[in-house]
């Protein structure tokens, strides 16, 4: 289930490009309480129409994200329906997506990168306490609502945004979603399952400590399905504790990969470790 807003109460302004079945624009809501006018910053996600057969997944991502709430989970206000139109209509995040973020950003820090994996965590353990697969988690879909400074380490705020369950269908798109999808869903979709998220969260973590970068960025389609077919890894961090928890992550057995419990102690453990590499570099008090 979930809120129906009214087509009239939606305001259109510009374009933020395209999703892969989606086109995108900032707009407002207006609501009228209490006999006073509101007017609230929202995203509008409109379904495009070549992929009208969608819809009926594109509510479902909708109506799993507004019956739960967690403060790193994007909120998602309701879905207006127009004639042909089908929109959802969720919280407007300012600064942005986080890939292209690290990449305008040059400079930043360790410690930040660590927040942000630690509240993508955080959002990941909430997800499977309630035993909901997320099925979609890249540096594309973790939202900055705060930036913080990230070259001086001050903290960042993410939100995590769309839930799976559209692309479900496609197969060419789970491709395209090479490294960030689990192996074993490539070869069966209704395999995707909690531990998918967790090989997910192994991907992003790669492509938040390599600048924003796309992981396997450049190789062609029949390159990326041998990486999977050889069982292959991302290169690894010189950084030998965080190479592990994404190998460990990125797992081909879903059964071995990390509960989110292990996650979050073994990132609570790489603070320390950045923390003794930052003790190290300074020169001693006299
Ligand atoms: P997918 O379902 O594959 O994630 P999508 O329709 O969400 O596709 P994206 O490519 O994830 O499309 O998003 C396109 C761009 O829209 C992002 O790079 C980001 O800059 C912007 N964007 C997405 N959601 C929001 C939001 N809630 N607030 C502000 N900007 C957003
Ligand atoms: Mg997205």
């Amino acid at each position: 289930q979930f809120h129906m807003i009214k087509y009239e109460d939606l305001r259109w302004s510009e374009s933020l490009g395209q999703g892969s079945f989606t086109r995108i624009f900032k707009g407002s809501k207006i609501d009228i309480r209490d006999g006073e006018r509101h007017v609230t910053d929202v995203l509008l996600k409109e379904l495009d129409a070549n992929h009208k057969n969608c819809w009926e997944s594109f509510f479902e991502a909708a109506s799993l994200m507004s019956q739960i709430s967690h403060k790193h989970l994007l909120l998602v206000y309701g879905i207006s329906v127009h004639r042909s139109k089908n929109v959802m209509v969720q919280e407007f995040i300012k600064c942005g997506a986080l890939d292209l973020f690290l990449k305008r950003e040059g400079s930043v820090s360790v410690s930040w990168k660590l927040d942000v994996a630690k509240q993508l965590a955080s959002a990941l353990n909430f997800l499977e306490e309630k035993n909901i697969t997320h099925g979609n988690i890249c540096a594309k879909n973790l939202l900055l609502a705060r930036e913080g400074d990230a070259s001086q380490g001050s903290s960042p705020f993410i939100k995590l945004s769309d839930p799976e369950s559209i692309h479900a269908h496609w197969e060419w798109l789970r491709k395209v979603m090479i490294p960030w999808v689990a192996p074993e869903v490539l070869e069966a979709p209704e395999r995707l399952e909690l531990e998918c998220d967790k090989w997910s969260f192994g991907a992003t973590l790669w492509e938040l400590f390599n600048g924003g970068q796309a992981p396997l960025q450049g190789l062609d389609l029949e390159r990326k399905l041998q990486f999977y077919e050889t069982y292959k890894q991302l290169p690894s961090s010189e950084w030998t504790e965080l190479a592990d928890l994404i190998s460990q992550c990125m797992n081909y057995q879903p059964a071995f990969r990390p509960s989110c419990r292990s996650i979050i102690r073994q990132l609570n453990s790489l603070i320390t470790s950045d923390y003794v590499i930052l003790h190290a570099a300074e020169p001693l008090p006299d």
